[in-house]
């Protein structure tokens, strides 16, 4: 069926771009969320969900209709203290970096950890003006940020390596071992 062929294709190129990561050095997108869960999470559970499959599906789309040249074709770093913080946003079209989410429902404002994620592009990349566009099945919507992260606030992400948010843990396949879960009532 089209769809095993799809996932697998996904889950294969998924795979292959799994970059040998450095000790020391930390994906843009790990600072905005329980670093336990992102590293555990693996393509073949990844692409189960379906919206995982169109916002993936998504991106191909865009990246192919803007042009490799308009992405940056290395992964960009930063450093900051002992770390090295790695990021590729979505695309960079003269000062502002973009960065694109596939969503169901259509946000009255720009999430938190997306919030976060362009802070630190625009603090790798030194660019005045970041836009999370959120595309849904009837809107597409587009939000800017321009403050860019700190050296400090960087630190202090790296520093607090735990959930932040109570959804992470419910989502997590530790949450029922982990200390550090924010799900109320979880010592009860
Ligand atoms: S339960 Fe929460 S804090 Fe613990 S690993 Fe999972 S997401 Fe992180």
């Amino acid at each position: 069926m089209f769809e095993e062929i799809l996932v697998e294709r996904l889950i294969d190129e998924s795979n292959s771009w799994d970059r040998v990561r450095q000790e020391n050095e930390i994906p843009a997108k790990m600072l905005a969320f329980c670093w336990r869960r992102y590293d555990s999470t693996r393509p073949e559970e990844l692409f189960q969900n379906t919206r995982v499959v169109l916002g993936t599906l998504l991106h191909r789309g865009l990246e192919r209709y803007f042009g490799y040249e308009d992405k940056p074709t290395n992964v960009l770093k930063k450093k900051v203290g002992d770390y090295v913080i790695v990021g590729m946003p979505d695309l960079i079209l003269g000062d502002t970096v973009y960065e694109f989410k596939y969503s169901t429902r259509s946000p009255k404002k720009p999430r938190e950890w997306d919030i976060r994620q362009v802070r630190t592009y625009l603090w790798i990349t030194g660019k005045p003006k970041g836009e999370i566009v959120y595309f849904t099945p009837w809107k597409i919507g587009s939000f800017e940020v321009t403050e860019p992260a700190t050296d400090e606030e960087i630190l202090e992400w790296i520093e607090h390596k735990w959930a932040k948010y109570e959804w992470e843990c419910n989502y997590c396949p530790f949450k029922d071992e982990c200390e550090h879960s924010l799900i109320k009532g979880n010592d009860e």
